[in-house]
């Protein structure tokens, strides 16, 4: 049940209603947006009226959701939600947000060469990959804890924020003061140990639809890290598996306005994995921006014949450069902003 309060509603009226629902069984997240308090009652209340909370004092409306997902549909914050960032970088905002870098944390070079391209051509985010989750037990693992230090180190350097794939429960910890975001992969969608433990941390979380999740099946996922208080979700649509095999994926355009409408979360697009080829990359970017995507998360590598993991979907610097340039063209065209480099 969702409790819309009046613009003008007192702190006591608020108190009042969360009390009672409180009383009747009911977690309570709560919610301020632009002009009013919004509750989202959750968990399995004992009978009750709901009748009873419109005639509470400051209430101005009362939304019961049918929704398997309560705190991540879009009636718990009908504006949507912006994800700040300690340099003032938001996603969901009017701004793209580009995330961008190798698959994997190969070597200081390879990510300090990384960096400067993709900060150079606009990125917000350096992307890499310390803890990788691959198919066969002989490809490349990642370099781990050295791979986080470089990051950061380059990240700093170059004034990006970092994004890195958290795998496991006991990687968290580890993490935390190198990543500013951390990426929960496609395959560790419904890992919901994983969820409910990053959703205790006061830190922005990256949720990767799974191979072959519903959209719904995402939402819920993310319900995991709203219910546990990190309301700091951005959803990534990666390529779902399908009949089609020219492609490593079918990238699932078309979740970006299903998300949009059903969610207050930003989704961003993740053409690499989408397509699995790099010639096809570029296409895919510009459809998710076009189509409303928050940003991008894309696998770029300075020498991409040579990478460790997922060189034929990386892209080369000048190609990512190129894409960049055609961004800032179908962003404001679609009612958005994306910074000159
Ligand atoms: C990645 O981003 O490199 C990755 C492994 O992604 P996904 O979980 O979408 O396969
Ligand atoms: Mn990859």
């Amino acid at each position: 049940m969702i409790v819309a309060m009046q613009d003008r509603a007192t702190e006591e009226e608020i108190q009042a209603v969360v009390e009672r629902m409180m009383e009747i069984g009911f977690n309570v997240h709560r919610t301020t947006g632009t002009v009013q308090t919004i509750l989202a009652g959750v968990g399995t209340p004992g009978a009750f009226d709901h009748k009873e909370f419109e005639v509470l004092a400051g209430v101005a409306e009362v939304i019961r959701i049918s929704s398997p997902y309560k705190l991540a549909g879009r009636s718990f914050r009908p504006e949507g939600t912006v994800v700040r960032f300690p340099n003032g970088v938001r996603v969901g905002g009017d701004e793209v947000i580009v995330m961008a870098g190798p698959c994997s944390v190969e070597s200081r070079e390879q990510i300090f060469a990384c960096a400067g391209l993709v900060k150079a051509a606009g990125a917000k985010f350096l992307r890499g990959g310390a803890f990788k989750p691959r198919s066969s037990p002989y490809s490349f693992q990642g370099l781990g804890l050295d791979a986080l230090r470089l990051l950061r180190e380059a990240g700093d350097a170059h004034g990006l924020l970092i994004v890195s794939e958290v795998m496991e429960i006991s990687q968290i910890e580890q993490m935390m003061p190198f990543v500013d975001l951390f990426q929960v992969g496609a395959r560790n969608m419904q890992n919901f140990n994983l969820l409910r433990e990053l959703g205790d941390v006061r830190r922005p979380v990256l949720l990767k639809r799974g191979i072959a999740a519903t959209i719904e099946e995402l939402l819920l996922s993310a319900e995991y890290l709203l219910a546990g208080g990190n309301y700091d979700v951005i959803l990534c649509e990666r390529g779902i598996r399908t009949f089609e095999t020219y492609t490593r994926n079918t990238m699932d355009i078309s979740a970006i306005p299903v998300v949009k409408k059903l969610s207050h979360l930003p989704i961003v697009g993740d053409p690499s994995h989408g397509t699995g080829r790099r010639d096809k990359v570029p296409a895919m970017a510009r459809a998710t921006i076009a189509a409303g995507g928050d940003g991008l998360l894309i696998e770029v590598h300075p020498n991409p014949d040579k990478a460790l993991s997922d060189g034929a979907q990386s892209l080369f610097p000048e190609q990512f450069a190129e894409l960049m340039d055609a961004l800032r063209i179908i962003a404001p065209a679609v009612g958005r902003t994306l910074q000159p480099s």
